[in-house]
């Protein structure tokens, strides 16, 4: 959905429109749609490619390296890379690191790293979460002790993402201990390759190696991976929070790939009678999803316009993110009952089943939909923030 468009705003929306229709191959389509992400590799292709047009970094401000675009335009931007079934860009450098740095961190981490996380020469994971510390992120133990030049970090995290393609994690860890949990919390830059790092895979539901544990046993990194002020890493983490947040912002937009896919199953499939799209319980129940998406891209807009306007968009953020996943699990899991019987081709749990190479991607999709309402804060956590911040509960 994009405002009405003025002049300058539907030359860009031409210029992009013909970016993207050379840019996205057909081999990338339905695993986009099915809410999937596409392999690293092919991730960090798409990325040096948008660097390559400037457009590497579209939320960040111009002395950054972004392309300080107004609202209205990141909105034509992730419309038209949604209509041509481009991928979101992957997140973790780009809307959660790459922000804190260039808000807080030193001079020398701004020059070194943002030009790499633009280009996808660095691929950053985050380590937050940690056994007993996933949302009460404040009970977090790992531990950086100061000896000499260096912290020495042990400690374990948990569910770390993409962690064994990484090149770089930022690590939460306790610098002090003070009364209150959330003071002596500093935030850390470490590289993976760092001896002392360990990293343990977690295999999920869909059958996929996105996770992992990390063990932390005397890693040594340099005082000069401290991003901002020690002991401060609390406030960051907030705010990190606060910009995953804003990433599902940006998902939302691209919810109506999943939608497009469900409704050219539901024209394909034959059933007594026509096809399951002429069924109007079906058409219901996808027209319903359909106008929700709608009303959810409208907040997303909102929340950008008072993004743009340093207005603070109170629990906007978390009921965007609450909402999207929500929708994404009804649209993935509608899109599994379109296909019928064709979406249950699925690998072997044994490991020895041939995946059929016209495997849909829709039911890995449904089944990693799961997590949406758990990560980046889960979604009994956003209706707590909901109820306090937008009804003073
Ligand atoms: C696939 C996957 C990828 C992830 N990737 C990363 C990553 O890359 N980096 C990273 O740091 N973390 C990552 N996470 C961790 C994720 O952010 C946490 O799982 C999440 O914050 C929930 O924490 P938890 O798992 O410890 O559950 P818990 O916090 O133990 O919660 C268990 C249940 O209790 C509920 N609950 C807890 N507290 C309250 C409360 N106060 N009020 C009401 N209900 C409550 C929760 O909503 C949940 O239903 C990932 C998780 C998954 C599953």
């Amino acid at each position: 959905m994009t405002p009405s468009l003025a002049p300058d705003d539907l030359a860009f929306r031409d210029e992009v429109r013909a970016f993207f229709a050379d840019s996205i191959p057909d081999d990338w389509k339905t695993t986009v749609r099915s809410g999937l992400r596409l392999p690293p590799e092919t991730l960090t292709a798409y990325q040096k490619r948008l660097a390559d047009r400037g457009w590497g970094a579209p939320t960040w401000p111009v002395e950054y390296g972004g392309t300080g675009w107004t609202p209205a335009q990141l909105s034509i931007f992730w419309s038209e890379a949604a209509a041509a079934d481009a991928p979101p860009q992957f997140h973790q450098g780009l809307e959660l690191i790459g922000p804190i740095i260039f808000t807080y961190g030193r001079q020398a981490q701004k020059d070194f790293y943002l030009p790499r996380i633009i280009t996808g020469e660095d691929w950053w994971c985050q380590g937050y979460s940690e056994p007993g510390a996933g949302s009460d992120l404040a009970a977090l133990r790992t531990r950086a002790d100061r000896d000499g030049d260096d912290y020495v970090l042990n400690g374990q995290k948990m569910w770390t993402s993409y962690a064994h393609v990484a090149d770089r994690m930022f690590v939460l860890a306790r610098t002090s201990t003070e009364a209150k949990r959330q003071q002596g919390i500093s935030l850390i830059l470490v590289d993976m390759d760092t001896p002392g790092l360990r990293i343990q895979p977690i295999h999920t539901l869909d059958e996929k190696h996105h996770t992992n544990e990390v063990f932390l046993d005397d890693v040594r990194v340099p005082l000069s991976n401290l991003v901002g002020e020690e002991g401060m890493g609390w406030g960051y983490g907030k705010v990190l929070l606060d910009r995953e947040r804003m990433v599902a912002a940006a998902t939302a937009m691209f919810l109506p790939q999943t939608l497009r896919a469900v409704r050219e199953a539901a024209k394909r499939r034959r059933v007594p009678g026509g096809t399951l799209f002429d069924r109007p319980g079906f058409r219901s129940k996808l027209a319903q999803i359909e106008i929700e998406a709608l009303a959810l891209q409208a907040m997303v807009m909102r929340l950008m316009a008072d993004a743009a306007a340093g207005a603070d968009s109170g629990p906007r953020g978390s009921m965007v993110k609450l909402r999207w996943s929500e929708l994404i699990q009804q649209a993935t899991g509608l899109w599994v009952e379109a296909l019928g019987p064709a979406a249950q081709h699925f690998e072997a749990l044994d490991g020895n089943g041939k995946t059929p190479p016209d495997m849909p991607l829709a039911l890995q999709g449904a089944l990693y939909s799961r997590v949406t309402t758990i990560y980046g804060g889960s979604s009994e956590i956003q209706r707590n923030i909901i109820a306090r911040r937008a009804l003073g509960l």
